[in-house]
Formats: C-alpha cells, structure tokens, sequence
C-alpha cells in the first residue's frame, strides 16, 4: 500500500503536472470506484485544479468550487501520467482523468478491488475522509509520545493505525521499528521515555530519508514503480535475508495476509516472536488486513 513517502511523491508529481490544469473530464470504467453520490461527478468536469494533499494515505485533488476529489489507492492501486485522452485498458484500469494536457490514469491490479475514489466538498467534507491521526513529520515528541501512549497497543499495531498516526503502513514501520531497535510486539505503554525519543527519532528519520529517496529515483519523472518492497529497506520484504546491520537473518511473523519482518538480534533480543502468548497478541491487538484498519471509522476525539 502506497504510504507517506510514496503518496508525497505523487503529490509532487501531481503539482507539476496539473496544478492550474483544467479537469476536462472523468472516465470512470468501474462504477464501484466511486463511493459518493454528491456532489455528481460531472460537477468536477471543466474545473481548475486548485490544490494537492495528502490526506493519510489518500490523494486530494482540489478544484475550484471546493470540491475535492480523494483517491485511497489501497493494496494495489496506482497512478500513471499518460497522453491526453489515453484510452483504458479493458482491465484493471477503474478510472481516467482527462486534463488539457494529459490523462491520469487509475489502475488496480488483482481480483480484489479496493481502491477508492470520493468527491466531496470544502474542508469539512475532508475530514470525514480523515481517520485523524497525527501528521508524524510535522509533530513534536509530545504530541508524538501522546498518541503513541492514548491506548496500550503493540507497537505495530499503534504505528499503522491511521486513528494514531497518519501515512505509516505495513512495510514503513516494519523499517522504522529496526531502526529504533524495538520490538513489534512490544506494547506502547511499556515504553521508558528514550525508547519513545528513539522511535520518534526513527520515525522522523525513516519517513524523511525514503521520501528524499524516491524523490531521487523518479527524476522528475511520475513515479511508475511504486512498490512495498524496495531495494534498500532494511528488513521489510527480506524475510531470511542478512540484516544490513548486524547480519543476522531478517524474521517474520505472517498473520491473515499480513507479514512483519524483523531482526531478531537487533530488535527482541535474539527471541523469535513464535510462542503462544504472541498468538493472543495477535488475535487481540494486531492490524488483522490492513484494509480493515484503513476502514475503521474516524475516532472521537474524546476516545
Ligand atoms: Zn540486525
């Protein structure tokens, strides 16, 4: 799932491409994209592109009138700068956003369809689209420390809850968490204070420098190999592999379509997370799929 430092780079490539661009049309192949009725779609056609934002892990695209269109790309979206008017593959390809000079295209690989498209308007009509969590790049060690600690999670489940923090996935915190030396498991309230400094240390650090990075790649270019799995991270997708630090072999635990990856000697203290106490864990305070947790409903902010 595209996660900060992929959704900032579109967002960048997006601004250079149709900031000030009029929206001519949208082509929508598959109905089932679109989750709003109202504002109607047509209501976007001909408009100015006035704005682009990231909103967790969706993509705004502000047009005059306030309205804003907001793309989740969940698992397996992804988006592709082509010529104008280009046409849609039969499959895969939900939608396509005709702009004087040039089409965005949608597409979504796989059976499972999952990506999204809202239309809504003005502020407030953002923030139902908002799960709430914090901006992390933009927040200081207290606010961090504060929503890290609101509930007793473990650490991956609280890094990747979109009601917490905002834009950090599946394959982001596995590297943030190698990066602080901290256990997946570990639960948040169990945290000293220069445990809590090192992960938001991590968490700055991790989401700043890949961001750098895949800005590097893309040249200028749109961004066309967005992946959870790069060349360069350090545990995640590297299941059996050497940690680049410490050279042990990376670990994993697999839950329901989810796999965490971790280095055991630089993380846990060379246990391998394999017992039955984690197996309750897992069942009780895990990310189940992360679709579920991208569709959980905002949290009060009471709660
Ligand atoms: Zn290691």
């Amino acid at each position: 799932m595209p996660e900060l430092p992929d959704v900032a780079v579109y967002i960048e490539a997006l601004e250079s491409r149709i900031l000030g661009q009029t929206l001519e049309r949208i082509r929508l192949a598959s109905p089932f994209l679109l989750r709003t009725v109202d504002p109607p779609l047509a209501s976007t056609h001909g408009r100015k592109v006035l704005a682009l934002r990231r909103v967790g892990k969706r993509i705004a695209i502000g047009l005059e009138e306030d309205l804003w269109l907001v793309l989740h790309l969940m698992i397996a979206g992804r988006l592709h700068w082509r010529e104008r008017g280009a046409k849609l593959a039969r499959k895969n390809a939900p939608a396509a956003f005709d702009f004087t000079n040039g089409t965005l295209v949608l597409t979504e690989a796989g059976s499972q369809k999952r990506a999204s498209l809202h239309l809504v308007r003005g502020a407030e009509g953002l923030r139902t689209l908002d799960a709430g969590g914090i901006e992390v790049l933009g927040s200081g060690l207290a606010a961090f420390s504060a929503a890290l600690t609101a509930a007793n999670h473990t650490l991956k489940r609280a890094l990747t809850d979109p009601r917490l923090f905002s834009g950090i996935g599946n394959a982001y915190s596995d590297e943030i968490l190698h990066r602080a030396r901290l256990s997946p498991v570990t639960l948040t309230r169990k945290l000293n204070p220069e445990q809590i400094h090192s992960l938001y240390d991590a968490v700055q650090a991790v989401l700043t420098e890949w961001t750098g990075r895949l800005r590097t790649e893309a040249r200028g270019q749109f961004p066309e190999k967005v992946t959870a799995f790069r060349e360069g991270m350090a545990v995640h997708g590297r299941y059996g592999q050497p940690c680049p630090v410490c050279g042990a072999k990376v670990q994993r635990i697999r839950y329901a379509s989810n796999e965490t990856n971790y280095c055991a000697r630089c993380q846990t203290g060379g246990k391998l997370l394999a017992d039955r106490a984690l197996s309750r864990l897992l069942r009780e305070d895990w990310p189940r799929t992360l679709e579920e947790l991208e569709d959980l409903p905002r949290r009060r902010a009471q709660q």
